[in-house]
């Protein structure tokens, strides 16, 4: 897969693009706004890992005109302003994901691994983990063939857990997706919720890294 890499510090853009060619990637570099815009409208990407500090035409720009122009290449934003506003700015503007500066870059492979499975999951809506499928239009979940009922609540847990698949989600990130921002009050009401899906899906799916947070492993996966 044809990934590029949108970078204008040499360095971290040598960096990314070595660790993304041993994961078995193939990379192409911008290193500017401009050339970025001109690549994306030209070629075609499986995703796009973009700065968003850049020369010439900021990263941001380059994302909506993107979007605009109904480019819908998985887009991964990368900055060194960590600010929530930011990120929600550039969820708006159609970015798939988020990683704030400095990062490992097991991180930048697991969400990169992560947009690249949600964008083939959108095509089709299907997601299936072990004997867990997911359908995303319908927002329903069966196990070995068997529809399987949830809250809304349940639903979203599982369903980050599952687009997340094969990293850990630190408890904080997931009650900030499954509640909202401010509407986690008690540390033990995810664990309760966790509790609950697992009884109700019968299979061992959702993992416990203690201290750390959840993951849900794919089959031969991390
Ligand atoms: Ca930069």
């Amino acid at each position: 897969m044809r990934i590029l890499i949108v970078e204008d510090e040499p360095r971290l853009a040598e960096d990314i693009a070595r660790s993304l060619g041993d994961a078995g990637f193939v990379t192409e570099h911008a290193a500017d706004g401009e050339e970025a815009w001109f690549k994306c409208d030209t070629e075609d990407y499986a995703a796009v890992i973009l700065d968003l500090g850049l020369p010439r035409l900021d990263g941001m720009t380059v994302l909506k005109r993107l979007r605009q122009a109904g480019v819908e290449t998985p887009v991964l934003i990368l900055t060194a302003r960590a600010s929530w506003s930011e990120r929600v700015d550039g969820i708006d503007a159609g970015a798939d994901d988020y990683l704030p500066k400095p990062f490992q870059m097991e991180e930048l492979l697991a969400r990169l691994h992560a947009i690249l499975r949600r964008s083939a999951g959108k095509a089709s809506s299907q997601l299936t983990i072990g004997p867990v499928a997911l359908d995303a239009r319908q927002m329903r979940i069966s196990v070995e063939g068997s529809s399987v009922a949830l809250t809304p609540l349940e639903y979203r847990a599982l369903a980050f857990l599952m687009y997340n698949a094969d990293r850990i989600v630190s408890a904080h990130e997931l009650g900030e997706h499954v509640y909202g921002v401010d509407g986690l009050r008690e540390a033990n009401t995810l664990e309760v919720l966790i509790g609950r899906l697992r009884r109700k899906l019968r299979v061992p799916l959702i993992e416990t890294r203690r201290g750390y947070g959840y993951i849900v492993a794919t089959p031969g996966g991390a």
